[in-house]
């Protein structure tokens, strides 16, 4: 995966943030093997096949609204009907139905229309006299009823393979016929982090240490029921330490997620334990910030992705990078995160070079409707406590220093 010695930790050249998502989707391979599973235990899981309706939706004629079924034929010139009710079809009930003619059935929504009965009234527009119904308005032919077939035809396709089995896909799917589905066996990811200064919340400080973000934060951005998660916690910066859990991680997972130990300082620290157990790697610097450096690797059938150790670094290159790499594992076929269109809302200098990422709150909106965002104070980049207050990422273009107030930006939502 590395380009030979032409690996941008040699040659330093700064990728675009397109050019490392394009690295990284083609170093993603889909998982193959697929399993079979009842549609309540494949919920949240990734789809394997291409789905269509196993049946006409809907299967019979039948009634839109509570009321009366006619036949048109048995309806005098008018001005006013008057038709004795012979009986009574409740939704789940057969269609098979004999009226004697000239007489209406009372019906009810979700109720089969008997063959032959072809207008339903609304019992809103039906008087009741002692004999039956009274209505004064001829229906149309085929009114309130909803006709076989008339949603979906049986084999008319309702959902690709890659769409995740949320609550329209698993409703699309029951309604379908769909009593089991395939789905892509789940994803196998292992998370650590590096670092001694590392402890757990909760646990009492020393000094030099700091309590481990981005742990909790790599699991609930994993917390998927298509992925099945090993966390091997906080690890030391200890080569021998970090060489077994990485051996490890390799042997038995699809994607290794890490944070910390790949930047400034010991930039190839990393990326040596990784090429000593085997492995190739490419460490990418991208013009984004935050964000570089990221390194990907493999060894095997393992996909290794390297992210910064700080935490606002690393949940920016996780959403724009790691997140889309992840989704292509794991089979998921997922458009590309797309920016919404809003505007800055005061004027702003920048150090130009690298396409931004600022966490901004949305404060009010343009004229024109579109948000306007504002950036937050100091927004560098360990200050991740700013994260959870902000309502998304604006993107900075990378060629502008100045930016004037009302100048349009793209937008990633939280
Ligand atoms: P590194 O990439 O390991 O050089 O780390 C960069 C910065 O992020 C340092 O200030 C680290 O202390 C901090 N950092 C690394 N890992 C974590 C983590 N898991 N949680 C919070 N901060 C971290
Ligand atoms: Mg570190």
């Amino acid at each position: 995966m590395a380009d030979g010695c032409g690996c941008d930790r040699h040659t330093h050249r700064y990728l675009t943030v397109e050019e490392a998502s394009r690295r990284g989707l083609s170093a993603s391979d889909p998982v193959t093997e697929t399993e079979t599973l009842p549609l309540a235990r494949a919920i949240g899981r990734v789809l394997a096949e291409d789905c269509s309706s196993k049946l006409d939706m809907p299967a019979f004629d039948n009634s839109a609204m509570d009321g009366y079924a006619v036949r048109l034929s048995d309806l005098d010139a008018g001005p006013d009907y008057d038709l004795p009710v012979a009986g009574r079809i409740a939704a789940g009930d057969s269609g098979a139905y004999s009226a004697p003619a000239g007489s209406a059935l009372r019906i009810f929504t979700g109720a089969p229309v008997p063959a032959g009965f072809d207008a339903v009234l609304m019992q809103e527009d039906c008087e009741l006299t002692e004999d039956g119904i009274r209505f004064a308005r001829r229906p149309k032919p085929g009114q309130h009823i909803r006709r076989a077939g008339e949603d979906l035809r049986a084999g008319a396709p309702i959902l690709p393979r890659g769409c995740e089995i949320g609550a329209r896909e698993a409703a699309a799917l029951a309604s379908a016929g769909y009593g089991e589905v395939e789905v892509y066996r789940k994803l196998k990811v292992t998370i650590f982090s590096t670092g001694n200064e590392l402890r757990q919340p909760g646990e009492v400080l020393g000094p030099g240490q700091i309590y481990n973000s981005n742990r909790f934060m790599l699991l609930a951005l994993l917390d998927k029921p298509w992925i099945a998660l090993t966390d091997k916690g906080p690890v030391e910066d200890d080569p021998a330490l970090l060489e077994q859990v990485l051996r490890d991680a390799c042997d038995s997972a699809d994607l290794i997620v890490i944070t910390g130990g790949v930047s400034v300082g010991d930039e190839d620290h990393m990326p040596r334990l990784f090429s000593a157990i085997g492995g190739e790697t490419d460490v990418m610097k991208v013009a984004m910030k935050p964000g570089k450096p990221i390194m990907f690797g493999r060894r095997g059938d393992a996909l290794y992705i390297g992210l910064p150790g700080n935490p606002v670094s690393a949940y920016v290159t996780w959403q724009i990078i790691g997140a889309p790499m992840m989704a292509r594992c794991a089979g998921l076929n997922l458009a590309p995160p797309s920016p919404e269109q809003a505007v800055l809302a005061e004027p702003l200098q920048r150090h130009p070079g690298r396409q931004e990422y600022r966490p901004v709150v949305i404060d009010g909106t343009a004229p024109d409707g579109r948000p306007r965002l504002r950036m937050m104070a100091a927004s560098y980049s360990g200050r991740v406590a700013l994260l959870a207050q902000a309502d998304g990422l604006a993107i900075l273009p990378a060629d502008k220093d100045s930016l004037p107030a009302g100048h349009p930006l793209g937008f990633l939502r939280f």
